[in-house]
């Protein structure tokens, strides 16, 4: 495609990914971010080997590599010290793995190789509207400013997205009534288990820690947190004794004190709430919608980052394949349909059983997770979905195989 100009809106990882695999294929970009600079603020995330595949291909990965962990398993357990989640990336290919990343230094590492390729920024400019016109499109900004016009907009903008629902596909989204309390804090002394852990007690209580790389600012090893909760709770939880909080966390896995003892205040504990988003298709004219803005879900998966970093490199595929943009985005909406509904249906399926009242999926839970593990079929096929990797439930074709340029992911499979 000839050289166009396009608008994203949206700094997150979808937007800054697909903003530097367009302006390595010679396009001008403009990001247009509502916060006024960026920030070293994030959850840790767990990059699945489809977002390091991604990467790869950007050529990243080295470099975020060395502020990230490696994380070799999924271990959950529940009040009896009983191994229910046992996931092993090994299972998928002798050397994969998966990595704790702090989302700053994800952003970070996107960031400087996009303003390097030239990716114009504009930050502190809420778009508040998209007007499509003819195969140009432009924004209007918070405070009525107007920016245009540009060949193609692509909507970035998270979960939260109004602009998604300015757009004529039919759409709707759900929050959960579960979210999270998370918090960044030191590792603690000692060597750190190269897994993500959780304690369970049926599926009211969720306890995670993750070894997340190193601290944007300090430079110094940390650790993710996170503390299942009903939303409509956090009020409570805000008025409740912070020592008594700790104390029954504790109850549930005592071996965490070390890390407890660097909780010393509920602001360190910020709430994460999550919804299901789902729209028919993606695309609309020369305006496209990808990441959590597209099919914002339940964080239970670890996919949401890996998802985005997939659309956008599916993304550029298509601008590099179709000469007109309209066309790209169409062919862009047809060739996720399967990865991401495969993954809206699973997130959506698998979160009651982690976060809801419900004494069944706690149970069915503990039941067969562990048969799953103990079948290598089963086994197998759990690995795939957690990397990452399935486009359907039982039959299957390589999620990043992209009209047959296939083997970024895994030459192995
Ligand atoms: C607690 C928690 C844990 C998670 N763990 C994982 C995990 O382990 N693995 C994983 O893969 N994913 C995880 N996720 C999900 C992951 O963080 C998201 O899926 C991912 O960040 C989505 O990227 P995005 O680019 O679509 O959106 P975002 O990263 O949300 O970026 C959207 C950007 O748009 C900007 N914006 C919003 N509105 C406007 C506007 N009107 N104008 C201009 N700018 C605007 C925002 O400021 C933001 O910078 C987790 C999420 C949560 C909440």
């Amino acid at each position: 495609m000839a050289a166009k100009h396009f608008a994203i809106v949206g700094c997150g990882t979808g937007g800054l990914a697909t903003a530097l695999f367009l302006a390595r294929e010679g396009h001008r970009v403009t990001v247009f971010e509502r916060f006024s600079e960026p920030s070293a603020v994030g959850a840790g995330i767990l990059l699945q080997p489809t977002g390091m595949a991604v990467l790869r291909e950007l050529g990243l990965l080295e470099a975020l590599e060395a502020t990230a962990a490696r994380v070799d398993t999924l271990d959950g357990r529940i009040a009896d010290g009983r191994r229910v989640m046992d996931v092993h990336y090994r299972h998928l290919a002798a050397d994969a793995y998966a990595l704790g990343v702090h989302r700053a230094n994800l952003l970070q590492v996107l960031s400087s190789a996009a303003f390097g390729a030239g990716v114009e920024l504009r930050c502190g400019a809420e778009v508040d509207s998209i007007q499509q016109a003819a195969g140009h499109g432009s924004l209007t900004l918070a405070g009525g400013e107007k920016a245009g016009d540009f060949d193609g907009i692509v909507i970035a903008n998270g979960t939260q997205s109004r602009l998604r629902t300015q757009l004529g596909i039919p759409q709707t989204y759900k929050p959960y009534p579960w979210g999270a309390l998370w918090t960044i804090c030191p590792a603690p002394e000692g060597p750190l288990a190269p897994a993500l852990q959780q304690r369970y007690d049926g599926s009211t209580v969720m306890i995670g820690v993750m070894p997340t790389g190193r601290d944007p600012v300090s430079g110094q090893a940390c650790v993710s947190f996170f503390w299942s909760l009903k939303t409509a709770e956090y009020p409570v939880w805000r008025k409740t004794s912070f020592d008594r909080w700790k104390t029954q966390v504790l109850s549930h896995w005592p071996q965490i004190e070390p890390l407890m003892s660097s909780i010393a205040d509920p602001e360190q504990l910020l709430l994460a709430t999550y919804a299901d988003v789902r729209m028919r298709h993606w695309h609309e004219g020369n305006t496209v919608v990808i990441g959590d803005a597209a099919h914002g879900m339940s964080p239970q998966l670890g996919q949401g980052a890996n998802l985005a970093l997939v659309d956008a490199l599916v993304l550029g595929d298509c601008l590099a394949r179709h000469s007109d943009v309209a066309a790209a985005f169409a062919a862009y909406s047809h060739q996720r349909r399967r990865h991401l509904r495969f993954y809206q249906f699973a997130s959506r399926w698998l979160t009651p059983l982690f976060q809801s009242d419900s004494r069944l999926a706690a149970w069915t839970r503990d039941c067969s997770f562990p048969l799953t593990n103990r079948i290598p079929f089963t086994r197998r096929e759990a690995i795939r979905t957690v990397a990452g990797l399935k486009t359907g439930l039982l039959l299957d074709r390589p999620a990043l195989e992209v009209d047959g340029r296939s083997g970024l992911w895994p030459a192995k499979e």
